[in-house]
């Protein structure tokens, strides 16, 4: 069985650490909206990524959003495997098994998470679906807190039907949704296109529309657990200045005309922000004050694990050419021993998500191990 959130009169409740779902999944979002914070969402494609992420919470007593890509799933499992779909499914079961068998002795609360999955990759998520619901049998827990529906490129009707059949497959096992609504633009993992060095993100598709926003929250909210990556100029990826413009209002707007209309309190729609690399810290800031509860941070971890163990490979250099130190003979094993430069770049990961933690405001509140 999930366990229930323990609800004290004022402050925040105490969530058990390990992966979220269900209560304590929306627990966690709820908390987040209230309290004017966000969580970093990171996507991992190997154990040795996810362990940064849970060392980086750990560190900063914070809940984290752990996320697989279908590209990084397919990865986590090897790239040997012959069966495409079949290598998806099991990288992100492994990933999930990883992160819920760990998660709870690093003390905090992780969102397990798939990210964009358009309608090619809908066996996909059918598959890791079968795969919590095995799970649940087992445990009463899903193996996913959530799963990513990327419709974006399609109509908003038929985003809406698909999202609406998919979130009642979800809901009786404690999976949220989170849809996206407007493009992000770029390239996520081959979905989306790449947003080229003098190319501008100033389009339409770029900036979704409050009512959609509040179409898609009256059809699919009442069916369960739902969020909305509603795009407000985000992109993928680095670029150069100028190339991308955030209009946050879009999301405060959004969140005014759902209020208003379901006669809710501020702030109703859990609300997604891709694309978060790279973004000027006022957007991000703004944005979060507008519910966002969940910040995707993709390219600039990457880029950190990979620093991190550039920065090693180069202070070691000769032990990545010969075994024995030419000119005194000595062993070199001890510097090109895989765990150093991966602890090198797992540590260069985790100063980078310390930064997002501090921006997103998230630094202490961990539901999961309270101050
Ligand atoms: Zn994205």
């Amino acid at each position: 069985m999930t366990p229930s959130p323990t609800v004290p009169s004022s402050s925040p409740p105490t969530i058990p650490p390990g992966v979220v779902s269900d209560t304590t999944y929306q627990a966690l979002l709820h908390a987040c909206r209230m309290g004017g914070y966000a969580l970093p969402a990171i996507n991992v494609s190997s154990s040795t990524a996810a362990n940064a992420a849970l060392a980086a919470a750990r560190a900063n007593r914070s809940d984290i959003v752990i996320q697989i890509s279908a590209g990084g799933a397919r990865f986590y499992a090897g790239q040997a495997l012959p069966d495409k779909q079949q290598a998806q499914i099991l990288g992100a079961t492994a990933l999930a098994r990883h992160v819920h068998l760990l998660a709870r002795h690093y003390g905090v609360a992780v969102i397990l998470h798939t990210d964009h999955a358009n309608r090619s990759l809908l066996g996909w998520i059918d598959g890791l679906v079968e795969e919590s619901r095995l799970h649940h049998e087992r445990t009463g827990q899903p193996l996913f807190s959530s799963h990513m529906l990327d419709l974006s490129t399609e109509p908003v009707t038929d985003n809406i039907a698909t999202a609406a059949d998919l979130i009642r497959k979800l809901t009786p096992l404690g999976i949220g949704l989170e849809i996206e609504l407007g493009m992000t633009g770029g390239e996520e993992d081959g979905i989306g296109r790449e947003l080229h060095e003098h190319g501008t993100a100033d389009s339409s598709s770029l900036y979704t529309s409050p009512d959609d926003v509040l179409r898609a929250w009256e059809t699919l909210s009442p069916l369960g657990a739902l969020s909305i990556a509603a795009a407000f100029g985000n992109v993928h990826g680095v670029y150069a200045p100028g190339n991308v413009r955030l209009r946050p209002e879009i999301l405060r707007e959004s969140q005014k005309l759902v209020a208003l209309r379901c006669h809710t309190g501020p702030n109703p729609v859990p609300l997604v922000f891709h694309g978060g690399s790279g973004s000027e810290h006022e957007a991000i800031r703004r944005a979060v004050r507008y519910g966002v509860f969940k910040f995707n941070i993709d390219t600039d971890t990457q880029f950190a694990y990979g620093q991190g163990v550039a920065r090693y490979m180069t202070e070691h250099e000769e032990a990545f050419r010969h075994q024995i130190a030419p000119d005194t003979g000595r062993p070199l094993k001890k510097q090109y021993d895989i765990r150093n430069w991966m602890q090198a770049g797992e540590d260069s990961l985790t100063q980078r998500l310390t930064e997002s933690f501090h921006i997103l405001g998230a630094q202490g509140r961990s539901l999961a191990c309270p101050a």
